[in-house]
């Protein structure tokens, strides 16, 4: 997933949770007095974090602060448990149901760093609780022993560290079906090889790093000749068998640095880093000697390439103009009669 899709993902959710705790703010403003009979404090830290929900809402709507989003939502959700927690009995407040649920929340608005860092504090906060409960108000008139608030920290810990497992092991896993999904999204279902939008990506990031480095970089189209042939002979699943092999036979020959991709129905690109316009012409030179000895699919079929090969011109050249040079290229090398390198001028 590009980095801004994933960005502003997760500015939805931000401004989704922030909707959520909103609610349960007011609900429990609306109906705690209901169940139970606070001192007026609750009700005003219950005013007061609404204020402060709706302060932050705006600031991720209007997108104020977008490179602190998540640090500020995780630094508000404390804010707006501790003082609770602190004037209502610390691990024995009923407010501590929703400790376990902040690991959790932080990992999945912003990582596992986020995630782990939240425990860590949880954990210690809750440790340091249990210890001095004897210390802590309690404004809600709870009477509690040394070993129930001993007994009631230590679950409280274990799920504070459980939580955090489940959400670590959750952003593991949208971590590697994401990965799987980008994986499939760029490569070509049939040869393995990486389709364009593939090779767009890796093309780019080659092209700028010659430009930083000045570098040469090169780049051949391969067209399989007369492939409609095969097809309407042997029919497409041979058609497909023999695409998929020379796919195989060509990346097998290159370097490992070197990037291949099917282009097209027949079509391949492959770029070379690091060589020049001749060395690449050696190179399209192997191939069309390997492709040519070899044969294709169970019908033993011969197949021959045409290969045009272009090199990069520096800062006013791109991708589109290469690759068209390189399509200008092949075509004179079709026009000669095929199975032939023939270099852009
Ligand atoms: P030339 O030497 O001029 O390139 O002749 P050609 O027959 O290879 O060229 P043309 O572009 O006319 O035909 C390409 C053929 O490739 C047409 C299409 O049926 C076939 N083709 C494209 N994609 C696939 C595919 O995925 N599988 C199979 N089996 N055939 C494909
Ligand atoms: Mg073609
Ligand atoms: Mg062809």
């Amino acid at each position: 997933m590009p980095n801004n899709i994933q960005a502003e993902l997760s500015h939805k959710f931000t401004l989704r949770i922030i909707e959520i705790v909103f609610t349960t703010i007011v609900l429990s403003l609306i109906f705690r007095p209901f169940f139970i009979d606070l001192p007026i404090y609750f009700l005003l830290i219950g005013i007061a974090d609404l204020f402060l929900m709706t302060g932050f809402y705006f600031i991720v709507r209007l997108n104020l602060l977008p490179k602190w989003e998540i640090t500020l939502s995780l630094l508000i959700a404390l804010i707006i448990i501790l003082p609770t927690l602190a004037i209502s009995g610390g691990v024995n407040s009923q407010m501590v149901y929703f400790l376990p649920l902040y690991p959790i929340l932080a990992a999945l608005l912003g990582g596992h760093r986020e995630s782990l860092a939240l425990t860590v504090t949880l954990v210690a906060g809750t440790i340091l609780a249990t210890i001095f409960s004897e210390y802590i108000v309690d404004l809600t008139g709870g009477v509690y022993s040394k070993e129930m608030s001993t007994a009631r920290g230590f679950w409280l810990t274990i799920s504070i560290i459980l939580s955090a497992f489940f959400g670590h092991f959750f952003l593991q896993r949208y971590t590697e079906v994401t990965k799987q999904l980008k994986e499939e999204n760029t490569l070509d279902p049939l040869t393995g090889l990486l389709n364009r939008r593939g090779l767009n990506t890796h093309f780019s990031k080659e092209l700028e790093e010659t430009e930083i480095t000045s570098s040469p970089l090169s780049l051949i189209l391969i067209d399989i000749d007369y492939f409609k042939k095969i097809n309407d002979r042997y029919g497409h699943d041979v058609g497909d068998i023999c695409l998929i092999e020379v796919a195989n036979v060509l990346s097998s020959t290159l370097r490992k640095r070197d990037i291949i991709a099917r282009f097209g129905g027949e079509e391949f690109i492959i770029i070379l880093p690091s060589t020049t316009k001749n060395q690449a012409a050696l190179i399209a030179d192997d191939l069309k000697n390997v492709i040519s000895k070899q044969k294709f699919s169970d019908f033993n079929l011969p197949i021959t390439i045409t290969l045009g090969v272009t090199d990069s011109r520096g800062q006013h050249d791109n991708a589109l103009k290469m690759i068209k040079r390189a399509d200008k290229a092949l075509y004179r090398g079709k026009d000669k009669g095929r199975n032939c390198v023939e270099l852009s001028e």
